[in-house]
């Protein structure tokens, strides 16, 4: 057998996760010149694009439109789409390795970090990660019921993710039903009774993570005053002295918004948006569901690195919110037969190829990760171009050193036996573009970039109610 990556023996990839990594490896892949490569991507959803269709917010549509670059990878004829197909379960690690010459892990991290605070277990008490799944129809969170009839919630974190969280709760209705959002959850955010969200960051304004549009936007809403108090804009001479150095220009493009907003009064908006920096949620307090926050005021102290991290005062505060969503990052989750890190909740890696452990470990070969659950959940979309191309060269690398797998079953058809021998209904990509167009069409009549379906079984019936109508080939 010639070594792989040839018309009479293509190289054989399976991708698992269909979010903007899997999709950025897939082109990495294609775009190697002289490459013979077959490309099979599978997803545990029948819905491709991961957290373009599950994670940006639903008032972000323009964010959205790279899914076009997607498409164009998916129509390539290297590339097949295996939705519906979960990874351990419908297909094991050592059946992907008996297929495959190699395998990328683009799963990216679908759990959320906690506080570790007293009442954290309380009703009212949630992730963002939750909350976002859910407003964005993610099928595993369709059920979901969110209390929504306190008058205050409170966000922790300052990133854009609680940047989304605290947008949401804050528009209009009207504002939301221009969206693809859930059908379900405008529903429940018409009825929603907040008027106030606190957005609590454990530092200071110089140290947020949000970006200066997301901040910038918060002063735009259709409904919302933004609040930041005088003090909340005061630096201390450390801060002060890292925004001197003129270094960092989100920095201080963010500085210069809340400085405006602290400066300018507010509208007499009915919601309102209130920043608190240098606080930390010390306690959740309640009896059978959350009714308030108590913080405490930090300050801020540079470490022996010239770190600027936070230190409990004891000045204390409490907040009556009924909700409060832990906006902290999000984590990984541990694969089926694949290493993992929990110290960081990802896979263990070097530059992209998988080691046995996280620190001393050896390359597992054939196996590569690439996306959050390789550096962590940091950067924009973007960032998974380069982070992609990075794991791609490892595994180029190492077909060119006959260090790949070695298949046993080195055949799509064997692939397809083997799914459909389980019941498996594999949904392809020209499925997904029929699931597509009928929620952009049901979007249409309502002026809304599309109305989501939002279980499998919807999207199952969806299709064999396609096909029963227009069977394949006739
Ligand atoms: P993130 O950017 O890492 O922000 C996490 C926030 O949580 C930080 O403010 C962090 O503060 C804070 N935090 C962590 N532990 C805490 C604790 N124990 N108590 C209080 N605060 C704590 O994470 P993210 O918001 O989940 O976003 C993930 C990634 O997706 C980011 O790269 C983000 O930019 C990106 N994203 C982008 C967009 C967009 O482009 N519009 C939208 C959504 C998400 P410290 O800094 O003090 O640790």
């Amino acid at each position: 057998m010639t070594s792989p990556g040839t018309s009479s023996n293509p190289l054989r990839v399976a991708i698992v996760g269909s979010g903007p990594s899997g999709f950025y490896a897939a082109d990495a892949l294609q775009k190697k010149p002289d490459l013979v490569v077959e490309i099979d991507m599978f997803d545990r959803l029948p819905t491709p694009f991961g957290l373009v269709r599950g994670g940006v917010a639903p008032d972000h549509q323009k964010i959205k439109s790279v899914t076009k670059v997607y498409e164009r990878i998916a129509a390539q004829p290297s590339f097949r789409f295996y939705g519906n197909v979960e990874f351990g379960k419908d297909i094991t690690h050592d059946e992907i390795m008996a297929h495959y010459h190699a395998v990328i892990y683009t799963v990216g991290a679908q759990t959320d970090k906690h506080l570790g605070i007293p009442g954290e277990d309380l009703p009212g008490s949630l992730p963002a990660t939750e909350f976002v799944a859910w407003y964005n129809g993610h099928p595993d969170y369709h059920d979901l019921q969110f209390d929504l009839s306190a008058e205050a919630a409170a966000v922790v974190g300052i990133g854009n993710v609680a940047m989304d969280v605290a947008r949401i709760l804050a528009r209009s209705i009207d504002e939301l039903k221009k969206t693809d959002m859930a059908d379900y959850a405008i529903a429940a955010l018409e009825k929603s009774n907040i008027k106030t969200i606190y957005i609590l960051g454990r530092r200071g304004p110089v140290q947020a993570a949000f970006t200066d549009p997301e901040i910038k936007e918060m002063g735009e809403m259709e409904v919302a005053d933004v609040v930041v108090g005088p003090d909340e804009v005061r630096l201390d001479p450390a801060s002060q002295a890292y925004l001197d150095k003129g270094e960092d220009a989100v920095a201080r493009r963010n500085m210069e918004h809340l400085r405006r907003y602290a400066e300018n009064p507010t509208s007499g908006k009915p919601k309102k948006i209130v920043f608190r920096f240098c606080v930390s949620p010390v306690e959740l307090i309640g009896t059978d569901k959350v009714e308030a926050v108590k913080i405490v005021k930090n300050e801020l102290v540079q470490n022996e690195k010239g770190d600027i991290r936070p230190r409990a005062t004891d000045q204390f505060e409490t907040l009556p919110v009924g909700m409060v969503f832990r906006s902290v990052g999000y984590r990984g989750l541990p694969l089926p037969g694949v290493p993992f890190y929990e110290g960081w909740g990802t896979i263990p890696n070097d530059k992209g190829r998988i080691l046995t452990d996280h620190k001393d470990g050896q390359v597992v070969p054939g196996e590569y990760v690439s996306g959050w659950i390789k550096r962590g959940p940091s950067g924009v979309i973007g960032t998974n171009k380069p982070d992609s191309v990075e794991t791609v060269e490892m595994l180029i690398e190492d077909m060119a050193a006959g260090k790949l797998h070695d298949p046993a079953q080195p055949g799509r058809e064997s692939v397809d036996k083997l799914l459909a021998g389980r019941g498996v209904r594999v949904v392809t990509f020209a499925d997904w573009q029929i699931l597509d167009q009928i929620e952009t069409a049901r979007g249409a009549a309502q002026g809304r970039p599309r109305v989501k379906m939002t279980t499998v079984k919807e999207m199952l019936d969806a299709l064999a109610e396609h096909h029963q109508a227009a069977p394949a080939g006739s």
